[in-house]
């Protein structure tokens, strides 16, 4: 099941969506069938059920899939991503978090701040918690506390980063966390690649097998420390390539069972 948020792009008379009712601009959650969004009543987290109403996809604008409390990220989670920044690969998950105000939604641009010089691209694997989890034991199933699997490009001020000991200002800039498009709630880890482009020529590509450390670890982990929340997520870490961007680039994060996550870069005045 592909679970989206969206807003219609339809206004005014003839524009009304296919099932009835009038135009209403906010944030609506939805279901994903044949290139139609179905409107969900009361969202994700209860029952799911439809409304009836319904839009073809390419008459809504696709919003961040989920309004994350916290997204903590996962670092050097892919060995050859680690030797690639001189690092050796963590034996345990190494985390750190991005704000929620650096999320964006497919094809909203991701600025390049005038204080950096080199901002890298990462695509990723992310998690998104459907139920609050709180120290989940070592060995057990997170799957319970899963809604499903996005994209998410976790942008990196590489410059800040090696420059400083903490994370938060390389990774914390507002466009930060393309997030999408879409949540696939069931998705095969066991044959899912990770792969990133930009201007469609692919930089990073791995399968998510290759990843050090198992979702059911890596929730693990990160429950020992904090509550996970409904709509949190979790970057997982990015495969090796990771490269700069350029304002006029698009960079595009493709799932293998999810989709593609397409952002255009520029500069931030
Ligand atoms: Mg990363």
């Amino acid at each position: 099941m592909k679970l989206c948020r969206f807003q219609s792009l339809v206004f005014g008379a003839g524009g009304l969506p296919p099932g009835g009712g009038e135009f209403r601009p906010e944030a609506r959650c939805g279901v994903i069938r044949d290139s139609v969004v179905h409107e969900l009543d009361g969202g994700f987290f209860q029952s799911r059920r439809e409304t009836g109403r319904a839009w073809p996809l390419a008459e809504v604008k696709l919003l961040p899939p989920a309004i994350p409390s916290k997204i903590v990220c996962v670092g050097r989670s892919y060995r050859e991503h680690a030797a690639e920044l001189g690092n050796e690969a963590p034996k345990e998950p190494l985390i750190f978090l991005k704000p929620p105000s650096a999320v964006i939604g497919p094809d909203e641009p991701i600025l390049l701040p005038p204080v950096s010089q080199r901002v890298d691209h990462e695509g990723e694997l992310a998690i998104v918690l459907e139920r609050e989890c709180w120290q989940l034991a070592p060995g057990s199933d997170a799957g319970p506390y899963i809604l499903g699997y996005t994209c998410l490009n976790d942008v990196t001020a590489r410059d800040i980063q090696k420059a400083e000991v903490q994370f938060t200002r390389a990774k914390g800039f507002d466009s930060f966390c393309p997030l999408g498009p879409v949540v696939e709630t069931e998705l095969n880890l066991a044959t899912t690649t990770v792969e990133t482009l930009v201007n469609g020529k692919r930089r990073q590509f791995a399968p998510v097998t290759d990843l050090l450390f198992s979702v059911d670890a890596i929730i693990q982990w990160i429950s020992q420390v904090m509550t996970l929340a409904p709509g949190d997520v979790i970057a997982t870490g990015t495969p090796a390539g990771v490269g700069p961007l350029a304002p006029g680039d698009v960079v595009e994060v493709r799932v293998s069972g999810i989709g593609t996550l397409r952002n255009p870069v520029a500069a931030r005045e």
